[in-house]
């Protein structure tokens, strides 16, 4: 059974005093939730927030990771520094690390493998271009990020794959997909999985909707049958928003 969830992704926001401040915030106004709970604050801050969340529901995630194990790579973070300190699922492909940071499928394929070989759980991000849409070509984009970067893993491995849909045109822009955008394009993800896959395999993945999601439209887009939960950004820097979104699910 594929889960629901709503993970914050704070990006380059928070120092540590105001990481402490809305993590407490959150904890105290948390609701009863059926739905699996995740923050992913900056590096510097993860083992502070993992401390904080010790004995909470609230998972602590990372936003990016690199594919080696360790070497030469200033400036970049390992899989098992994250496991080291308690992290286990990491946020892959977001769409800025892709535009600002050179990030290919070639390169996102490589750091799924490596989030499996040490069984962290990926949170795969894709989505198309304002282009892509109006081209009416963001079938094919989303195919083909998919195809490129994920349908190389087993069967087995999809267990730890959670995917997020995050059409670049409605991040931080405050434009929405649509909930029937929305569920047009996950349903369509959950076939092409079934085709390169099998129905099962399509049927368990939790696919999350990212987008400029905010308290006032969350309950219709998570209202849509395939849309598993949303990544959230701008909404997740204050708790009752967040909380608000969660409620929603
Ligand atoms: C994101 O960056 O993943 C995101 C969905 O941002 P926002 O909610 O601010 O559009």
């Amino acid at each position: 059974m594929r889960s629901k969830i709503v993970a914050g992704n704070w990006k380059m926001n928070k120092n540590l005093a105001e990481t402490e401040s809305l993590l407490t915030e959150l904890s105290a106004k948390l609701p009863d939730t059926s739905a699996e709970v995740m923050v992913a604050p900056t590096y510097i801050n993860l083992m502070e927030a993992v401390r904080h969340l010790e004995s909470s529901a609230i998972e602590v995630i990372a936003q990016n990771m690199h594919f080696a194990q360790n070497g030469a790579y200033t400036g970049e973070i390992s899989a098992d520094m994250l496991l080291n300190i308690g992290v286990e699922t990491v946020i892959i492909g977001h769409s800025e690390r892709r535009a600002y940071f050179g990030e290919t499928d070639a390169i996102l394929a490589k750091k799924v493998k490596t989030a499996l070989s040490k069984s962290m759980r990926s949170i795969f991000c894709f989505g198309e271009e304002l282009e892509d849409r109006k081209a009416d070509t963001h079938f094919n984009v989303v195919e083909k990020q998919l195809k490129n970067a994920l349908f190389s893993l087993n069967a087995n491995d999809w267990s730890k794959i959670v995917l997020a849909y995050e059409p670049v045109w409605a991040i931080g822009t405050g434009e929405t997909a649509s909930p029937e955008q929305a569920q047009e394009m996950h349903a369509f993800v959950r076939k092409t999985i079934a085709e390169a896959y099998n129905d099962d395999i399509a049927a368990n993945v939790s696919i999350l909707y990212g987008g400029s999601v905010k308290p006032a439209n969350a309950k219709e887009i998570f209202s849509k049958p395939d849309v598993d939960g949303g990544l959230i950004g701008g909404a997740a820097l204050a708790a009752d928003d967040f909380v608000a979104i969660i409620k929603a699910i």
